[in-house]
């Protein structure tokens, strides 16, 4: 005979069990309460049942006997208030009084009840929590706690939020010099001609600035879509960092920068996409001429290093200007994030380049080391995993 045939009720735990689940809703005011076992050794068959079922749940859960003691719990629930035991009131170990209401009010009322709750150490969690009387066939009712970590969802919502913020105060900032410059060629500079080309000047900037960050975010969130595809184009790195530098020499002249490359003479090659690897470089090469100006030099060494993990490519842009405060490096990938806002704004950053970087990076399964002691330059490294395919021409 199988545990399913024995649901009317046979000899041993699986008879008790069968009496457990087989005559739901026919509860008297006068069962019996679901026998509480207070220590590990006399452990019941229902109780041990409770406890194999919720083991498997990945929510912290609990289940309480009609007078508010503990009949069995997981491991989760255990994480979450160490001082549950089995056998001992649960108000002992809970130190959320919310949550302990809304069980009193779930046993007084026999309604569902849900709380959300926030708890500070170990750090800052959001969680909900369910509160179910559940009745129990020929026995009294108990109470099931199941807790839900809210966390993650509200980190989310509020990077969502701080995001759209972000967004519209940078496009605020210039929207609002191009209305004031509109204002003013109406108004008061209408037939001065310097001054309309000078404001003209800036506004051309400013509607830069804006179709920059726009192509900024349309890059980051393309990038985002496809984060989980791993590129699979084998490419060679060493011209890819020529043709950015190529490209950076007008900017370099303008900032009186000089670069200089040092590369193997094989190729890195790299599982990449070209157009994406192009964009990381120009953002790294581009921050060292723009923040790094003053140090009036530029170094781009490409070499082949070996790791644990295999051969890897390691492309170095080292600039000697102002260098970063310890501080700000751990926080320099996030979007918007600036060491000097109006520093940023004034060399038309965005604030999303490093963001853009590191998605990147982590598509193509690679790393972003920076180091930068202050006054003596910064040096960002991209390294990448090695392929030994040949490279496809680009
Ligand atoms: P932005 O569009 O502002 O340049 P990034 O994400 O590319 O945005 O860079 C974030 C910030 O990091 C910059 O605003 C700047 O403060 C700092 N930064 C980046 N590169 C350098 C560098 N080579 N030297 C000093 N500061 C830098």
């Amino acid at each position: 005979m199988s545990a399913m045939d024995d649901n009317d009720g046979g000899p041993g735990w699986l008879g008790r069990l069968g009496r457990l689940l087989g005559a739901r809703g026919e509860q008297s005011t006068a069962a019996p309460a679901l026998p509480s076992a207070d220590d590990a050794l006399d452990v019941l068959p229902e109780i041990q049942l409770l406890e194999a079922v919720i083991s498997g749940m990945p929510d912290p859960v609990a289940v309480l006997g009609h007078d508010g003691r503990v009949l069995a719990f997981n491991a989760q629930a255990s994480a979450l208030a160490p001082a549950l035991r089995r056998g001992e009131h649960a108000s002992i170990a809970l130190r959320m009084p919310e949550l302990v209401e809304a069980i009193r009010a779930a046993s007084l009322t026999g309604k569902s009840q849900r709380i959300e709750f926030s708890t500070r150490l170990p750090s800052p969690r959001f969680s909900e929590a369910f509160i179910a009387p559940v009745a129990l066939a020929g026995y009294a009712r108990v109470v099931v706690i199941t807790v839900h970590d809210l966390t993650p969802i509200r980190r989310v919502e509020e990077m969502r939020a701080d995001f759209v913020a972000n967004v519209s105060h940078e496009l605020r900032t210039p929207l609002a010099a191009l209305t004031g410059f509109i204002d003013t060629l109406q108004g008061p500079a209408r037939d001065d001609p310097a001054a309309r080309e000078r404001f003209l000047g800036i506004m051309q900037a400013q509607a830069w600035r804006m179709a920059r960050l726009i192509d900024d975010l349309l890059s980051l969130s393309r990038i985002e879509l496809r984060a989980h595809q791993r590129p699979d184009t084998p490419v060679d790195l060493i011209p890819i960092v020529r043709q950015v530098v190529d490209g950076l020499q007008t900017l370099a002249r303008d900032r009186d920068v000089a670069i200089e490359i040092s590369a193997p003479s094989d190729p890195l090659v790299v599982l990449g996409e070209r157009d994406e690897l192009t964009r990381l470089f120009e953002n790294l090469i581009e921050n060292g001429l723009k923040y790094g100006a003053s140090g009036k030099r530029l170094d781009i060494a490409l070499a082949r290093v070996p790791t644990n993990a295999g051969p890897e490519a390691r492309v170095s842009v080292r600039d000697y200007g102002p260098g970063i405060a310890a501080e700000h490096l751990p926080r320099l990938t996030e979007r918007f994030y600036r060491v000097d806002v109006g520093e940023s704004r004034a060399q038309g950053g965005t604030g999303l380049g490093l963001a853009l970087v590191k998605h990147i990076l982590n598509r193509h399964h690679g790393r972003l080391n920076i180091d930068s002691l202050e006054g003596e330059g910064a040096t960002f490294t991209v390294r990448l995993p090695l392929t030994t395919a040949k490279p496809v021409d680009g």
